[in-house]
């Protein structure tokens, strides 16, 4: 069965360095069948996303501006750009698009991973995510979203536009549980990220432990000591699961990871995409289902979103 990293961001400088290292690992770890989906954030690291796509099979490419990178000066023409490289390669996506209240509301005004960036407002990340939702139900491409703290924002925008038909990606969803119903009505897949894992937390155990018992229909009895996000998990219908790194970002717990990079010069930790491995086999665990039967479940799914 192939593996399917749903949301990375193999383009990112912190991953350079180690770029040739990733890739050559990849079908090895990944199958010669599994594929990436990498995300660009703003129109400047786009050309290193279609390079990436040029160069290597098993990337598929999305592009779009994060929410984080609302507040950086963009060409005028960035929207034009963004069609013409969607009509140019029918594999690619939209993505990483979305909302982040977060970065207003609850980061630290010196976390250094919004070192020099300017945070937009709601208003403007909203301007911003529109039209490169519209131009995803357009073409009827992926689209990735990003939403942090603000599903209150983003969940009426849902309702009221056009969606992409095939559905769209909440990538490393953090919602509340009781959204999932109305979220996959409207197209949602969800993507399971392994920084949700914690040695913390007795009851998942990490991938050298005997698996939890098994229950064909991949639903567990709820677990009361686990955290929120891994309870959310259990309500997500099976056809919308899809596992993801976030590479360069969202390091898995130690006990899960199973492939390491050294932090990048500035001291930040770089998570390699090949603990996508982890996302299979915690999503696996908690879910109680056998690796094998998740990894179909999940390459049908990814196949219905993604197209291949
Ligand atoms: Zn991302």
């Amino acid at each position: 069965m192939p593996l399917h990293d749903s949301h990375n961001h193999l383009q990112d400088e912190h991953l350079a360095p180690h770029l040739a290292r990733v890739a050559a690992a990849w079908p090895d770890l990944a199958g010669r069948d599994g594929r990436m989906v990498v995300n660009g954030t703003h129109p400047t690291d786009w050309p290193r996303v279609a390079a990436l796509a040029a160069a290597h099979p098993f990337v598929l490419p999305a592009y779009g501006i994060h929410p984080w990178d609302t507040g950086a000066p963009r060409p005028d023409d960035w929207l034009a750009d963004l069609r013409a490289r969607l009509l140019a390669d029918p594999r690619a996506g939209v993505g990483e698009i979305g909302l982040d209240r977060w970065i207003l509301e609850r980061a630290a005004p010196d976390d250094p991973r919004l070192a020099g960036l300017r945070r937009a407002s709601m208003d403007e990340q909203i301007a911003v995510f529109l039209p490169q939702l519209a131009l995803a139900a357009e073409l009827d491409r992926p689209a990735t979203i990003h939403c942090l703290h603000a599903y209150p924002d983003l969940l009426p925008l849902l309702r009221a536009r056009p969606r992409p038909k095939r559905g769209f990606l909440l990538h490393a969803y953090g919602g509340p549980a009781d959204l999932i119903p109305e979220l996959a009505a409207l197209g949602a897949y969800f993507s399971f990220n392994p920084s949700f894992l914690t040695s913390r937390r007795p009851t998942l155990a990490p991938p050298s432990s005997p698996p939890e018992k098994c229950n064909q229909i991949g639903y567990t009895v709820p677990k009361p000591h686990i955290s929120p996000k891994l309870q959310a998990f259990l309500k997500i219908p099976a056809e919308r699961l899809l596992c993801e790194t976030d590479a360069p970002a969202m390091l898995p717990p130690q006990a899960w990871r199973t492939h390491k990079l050294p932090p990048a010069a500035d001291g930040s930790p770089v998570n390699h995409p090949g603990n996508i491995e982890a996302a299979y086999s915690g999503l696996a665990q908690l879910r109680g289902l056998d690796e094998t039967a998740l990894a179909r479940q999940v390459a049908d799914n990814f196949r219905r979103l993604f197209g291949t």
